[in-house]
């Protein structure tokens, strides 16, 4: 740090404040996690500097021969450690990851084939006309998956992301009265629907997915499934999450970030069987420009990491961790979506508290005790203010957090709802942002929190 704040002080105290506020939140947020000191330090090398467009060993830029070590190095721990027949470790996000996939999909499904039927090896030698006609064919394709409301992600075929507008898209949502995904319902619609890609996958689930159903779904209809698992490797990763819930054996493609309850730096990597494979081995250029080398790096030492025994451990201790703070939420009365977890998220509906998710989310941040507002099915205060909280364990169960803190960490949050008001605007209107916490529950949560 004293080398930065040579350069730019203030980031440099950005950075130091940033380490305590981390250390004396609770990091409640599903999405988030501790990277280890050795995946946060290969992230801060030279590495950074080196240009490596293309794939291993077939570059655009000369003297790539250490990244291409790394690269096939990440690439590898990936395959070993998913079991899956090729990976993909370039994308520099998760949505970078579902966007490569989508265009690598549509490589594989439409344009290879049309130029076949064209008489044409590559889509440069199209005439003009033709190459008009192959783009209008890409634009024309259908994509199903799960709506935003009910736990699916933006790159799920959202209206305003570009998945939404890439594709002619349907949603599949939950069951209003369980909460849970409604395979014969999904089924049904696939059926009339008639998508190229099925996709399966969730931010805010707090459920286990039959992937196995799901291949079956796509089968029927012709789709390729692909299976976001950004917000659950981790679970995957450390065999939590086998047979018909393990993605890999089910899905053509597997898409993933490496820093949710993975653990690892904040990235993307894709999975596929061998028959996608070509298709997105091509994520550069079809997507993605240069790697990011030193990235790439920290994925491979995650992917070693998560590998171990040690992981095992704590991915099964982020899924009881889960439950225990779920039963401890719901034993001292509130309400959950799907009335538990069986995964590392819980979803709290917080109206019975009189409150919207917004005004919880600030409450309990003003206590130290940091969530995300999130959508609950059918919200009715939509998705900026919401009705819901969306609650995680992979943070502090990297801290150590274990079955009896997290029945504490339930209490800390019902106490602060409980202690929560409403609030009104400046003309005394009522307010779905402002609120009135209880005077001195912020500090008591907090001195609660840190004896934990
Ligand atoms: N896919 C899912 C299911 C996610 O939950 C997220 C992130 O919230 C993403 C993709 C996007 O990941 P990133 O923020 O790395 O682009």
């Amino acid at each position: 740090l004293e080398v930065i704040a040579s350069v730019e002080p203030r980031i440099a105290d950005a950075t130091r404040q940033e380490l305590a506020d981390q250390r004396a939140s609770l990091k409640l947020i599903a999405s988030e996690n501790y990277a280890s000191p050795a995946v946060l330090l290969t992230m801060g090398t030279w590495f950074s500097d080196k240009y490596a467009e293309g794939t291993v060993g077939h570059r655009f830029y000369a003297g790539c021969q250490n990244v291409d070590t790394v690269e096939a190095l990440a690439a590898e721990h990936a395959r070993e450690l998913f079991g899956s027949e090729y990976a993909y470790v370039q994308p520099h996000s998760g949505i970078d990851a579902n966007l490569t996939a989508y265009w690598a999909i549509l490589a594989h499904r439409v344009e290879g084939p049309w130029l076949q039927d064209a008489g044409v090896k590559n889509m440069n030698d199209l005439s003009d006309a033709d190459w008009e006609k192959l783009r209008h064919e890409l634009g024309n394709q259908r994509l199903l998956g799960m709506s935003l409301d009910t736990g699916g992600h933006l790159t799920h075929g959202f209206r305003p992301n570009i998945s939404g507008k890439m594709f002619h898209q349907q949603q599949y949502g939950t069951d209003p009265e369980t909460g849970l995904i409604d395979y014969d319902a999904l089924r049904a619609k696939a059926k009339e629907f008639k998508p190229l890609i099925l996709v399966a996958g969730y931010s805010a689930y707090p459920r286990r997915v039959n992937f196995a159903k799901m291949r079956e779904i796509a089968d029927e209809v012709g789709a390729t499934l692909m299976v976001d698992m950004a917000h659950f490797a981790g679970l995957v990763a450390g065999k939590v999450f086998t047979g018909d819930e393990d993605p890999v054996p089910h899905a053509h493609v597997v898409t993933s970030t490496s820093h949710k309850s993975l653990r690892g730096p904040r990235g993307g990597f894709i999975l596929a069987t061998e028959e996608y494979a070509p298709s997105v081995d091509r994520g550069c250029p079809m997507v993605l420009g240069g790697p990011l080398s030193h990235v790439m790096a920290a994925k491979a030492v995650a992917f070693a990491e998560a590998r171990t025994p040690e992981f095992r451990t704590y991915a099964n201790a982020v899924a009881d961790n889960a439950k225990a703070l779920a039963e401890g939420l719901m034993k001292r009365g509130t309400k959950l979506v799907t009335d538990g977890t069986d995964n590392h998220i819980v979803l709290l509906d917080v109206s019975s508290f009189g409150l919207t998710g917004r005004q919880a989310e600030s409450a309990l941040l003003d206590a130290g005790v940091v969530t995300n507002r999130n959508s609950v099915p059918s919200d009715p205060n939509g998705a900026w203010y919401t009705s819901g909280i969306r609650i995680g364990t992979p943070a502090l169960t990297s801290r150590g957090f274990g079955v009896d803190e997290f029945d504490q960490v339930a209490d800390l949050i019902v106490h602060v709802l409980q202690n929560t008001e409403a609030g009104t605007t400046s003309a005394g209107a009522p307010s779905k942002a402002s609120y009135v916490l209880g005077e001195g529950v912020a500090d008591k949560v907090r001195a609660a929190s840190a004896e934990l």
